[in-house]
């Protein structure tokens, strides 16, 4: 499970995160939607306490979010951005492994968990030996969530980890996700801008707009009863995806 009470973060003048109160409860799926700017990834972010907060405090299946606990609570979580984030110097397996070789992980055993998660992501075991330029980027997104579930996470964090894709490759990958997530029971954090990604994924979406969740609920009811004009313009620019 994840919490953030009165979380905030400023850049000098810029407020990137107004104080902001959130749980994802466990095994739940939460989107936060928004356009570019809107402080989705600020958020994010400071759950792992990749952006130290200002103010409030984060905390991760019960565990306060600290200096001390930091790295324990992101050994606990898989974090996919846009485009990967791959090492291009590794192979797929290189870069999938290099969290578990660290931990002291036998070949066999990374082999086997390698093998176990590209059947689930539907990756072809052969793209395992292959750098980042060899993949496509669907492959590339594929090779980044083995990376992030490698070590079984009780938490993911999803920063438009589809974003790169074209249409066809991006649906395809977003129902193998939702499968995935269905599967695995493991609580997700997605940011995404695309009501189509959230429908497919979320059990529930928040929506921000100038650092500021403005609106949390169903996916259906903030499409059928937007609480700000900002939200029903989002809405709407996108109705088109919704179901
Ligand atoms: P989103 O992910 O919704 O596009 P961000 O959380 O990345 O938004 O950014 C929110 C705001 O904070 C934006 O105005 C952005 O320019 C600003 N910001 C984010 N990170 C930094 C940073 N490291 N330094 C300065 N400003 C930042
Ligand atoms: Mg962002």
């Amino acid at each position: 499970m994840i919490q953030l009470h009165g979380v905030a973060k400023r850049y000098g003048p810029t407020v990137a995160l107004h104080p902001t109160d959130l749980a994802v409860g466990r095994g739940d799926v939460l989107a936060l939607l928004g356009t570019s700017g809107s402080g989705k990834s600020t958020l994010l972010r400071a759950v792992l306490r990749l952006v130290v907060p200002d103010a409030g405090m984060v905390a991760v299946d019960g565990v306060e979010v600290t200096d001390a606990t930091a790295l324990e609570v992101r050994r606990r979580a898989g974090y996919v951005i846009q485009g990967g984030g791959l090492f291009p110097h590794l192979t797929a397996r290189g870069n999938a492994g290099l969290l578990p070789r660290h931990l002291g992980w036998s070949d066999a055993r990374l082999d086997a968990r390698l093998a176990e998660l590209a059947e689930l992501a539907r990756l072809a075991p052969d793209t395992l030996g292959r750098f980042p330029a060899e993949l496509s980027g669907g492959q590339r997104q594929r090779v980044a969530l083995l990376r992030a579930l490698v070590l079984s996470p009780d938490v993911l964090l999803l920063d438009e980890p589809l974003g790169a894709l074209d249409p066809v490759t991006r649906d395809g990958l977003q129902r193998d996700l939702a499968g995935i997530v269905a599967d695995l029971g493991t609580t997700v954090l997605l940011v995404t801008h695309d009501l189509r990604e959230a429908a497919v994924l979320a059990d529930r979406v928040a929506v921000m707009d100038g650092g500021r969740i403005v609106q949390r609920g169903r996916l259906e009811e903030i499409a059928d009863a937007p609480a700000t004009p900002f939200v029903e313009a989002f809405v709407e620019a996108q109705r088109y995806a919704l179901p």
